[in-house]
């Protein structure tokens, strides 16, 4: 028998209650299908919404839910194939994600691997209203409805058919912390055998501990709490030490602790999966010099912007130390100056001062009060 009606909590706002509300099963057009949810997680960015902490105004009241694992009970018959190609029928085993880029803005078309920061992407923003259902989001709840002529960025992701669905929910968030490693990878800086910490021991803290070792990593230490339930299955993940946050109470203690396991000059990379801002600086001391750092923990956009650290995370971007040169380096100095030298004033850089003691004082002087660029000491002017 064809169920009626179908069963979705909804939020009313931050800090309400789930309340169970019914809405009518929607007709299924050619380009759309019904999922039953078989499971559906509890996000870290569900309990920041359901805080109030997400920056931009949200259609209260809607449905949580995106760690969505299900099964296609009714679809149309233009819908063949998930975004991968591979086919769709009756009774496929499904997930869906919650960000789902556009494919067709500026962003989308310009700058492809940032796509996750697509202008226009079919998210929560684009849920279409308790009222009007069917809805779109979220999976706490029977069933999801998706048309992809109604929202054509949609994409469904088919799950193996022997996967079990509660495996299959885990698909979005561990997508998360792989693309974490491979934004290391993407700049060159992680390698097979490398030494990984992981600050957080939350869903996706220990998530990343199976993403590092499935993508090389030698070692991986794990920095979080509680020990129960976190820091065992941390180490149960395979982190082969982990260091509890609620024992080693002070940043310096957790550095000291973390540079004691990994040893030798510290990590070469750090997860920061934590969503502590003051997290990132103390990860950055975990690092060996020359290492890498890659902040995901962070989703909200607010706070100030000088203590803004997740905002690192938020816009994807690359930050990159840059610390003098190598011996590598030097010749491309010379070079540039060597080719460019008609091309810049570099002479009009340059005020001279002659070497007795108080030429060297008026140079350093000079540029102490900020009169030259740069002060330069010449001993022989005969040589120039
Ligand atoms: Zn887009």
């Amino acid at each position: 028998m064809v169920q009626e009606m179908i069963r979705v909590t909804t939020f009313d706002g931050p800090a309400a209650d789930p309340v169970m509300r019914e809405v009518a099963r929607p007709d299924v057009p050619a380009n759309a299908a019904l999922i039953q949810i078989g499971a559906c997680g509890v996000c870290g960015t569900d309990l920041h919404i359901l805080k109030g902490h997400w920056p931009k105004p949200l259609p209260w009241p809607f449905t949580l839910g995106h760690e969505l694992a299900g099964v296609i009970v009714e679809k149309g018959t233009s819908l063949t194939a998930d975004f991968m190609g591979k086919p769709l029928e009756v009774g496929s085993k499904v997930m869906l994600p919650p960000l789902m880029p556009c494919g067709s803005c500026d962003y989308c078309v310009h700058y492809p691997e940032n796509a996750n920061k697509c202008l226009t992407p079919v998210y929560y923003g684009r849920y279409l209203g308790f009222d009007k259902a069917p809805h779109l989001w979220g999976g706490w709840a029977e069933h999801v409805y998706v048309d992809l002529d109604m929202l054509p960025g949609t994409k469904i992701y088919k799950l193996p058919d022997d996967m079990p669905l509660l495996l299959g929910s885990l698909s979005e968030p561990l997508t998360s912390c792989i693309r974490s490693v491979n934004r290391a990878i993407e700049a060159g800086r992680f390698r097979w055998g490398d030494t990984v910490v992981v600050q957080g021991t939350g869903p996706i803290g220990i998530l990343a501990i199976a993403a590092a070792q499935e993508m090389g990593a030698g070692r991986v230490i794990a920095v979080g709490a509680p020990e129960e339930p976190r820091l065992r299955l941390a180490r149960a993940f395979g982190a082969e030490a982990t260091v509890d946050i609620e024992e080693h109470v002070t940043s310096e203690a957790r550095i000291a602790r973390v540079r004691d396991i990994v040893g030798g000059y510290g990590a070469d990379l750090v997860l920061d999966c934590s969503g502590h801002p003051s997290a990132g600086p103390e990860g950055i001391e975990f690092l060996r010099d020359g290492g890498t750092f890659v902040e995901m923990g962070q989703f909200t956009d607010a706070g100030a912007i000088e203590t803004n650290w997740h905002r690192i995370c938020a816009k994807d971007l690359n930050v990159l130390g840059s610390w003098a040169f190598t011996a590598n380096d030097l010749p491309l100095g010379v070079d540039m100056l060597y080719r460019a030298r008609d091309r810049y004033p570099w002479r009009e850089m340059q005020t001279l001062f002659p070497f007795t003691v108080e030429g060297v004082k008026d140079a350093v002087g000079q540029a102490m009060a900020m009169k030259t660029v740069k002060s330069t000491i010449v001993p022989f002017e005969e040589l120039l």
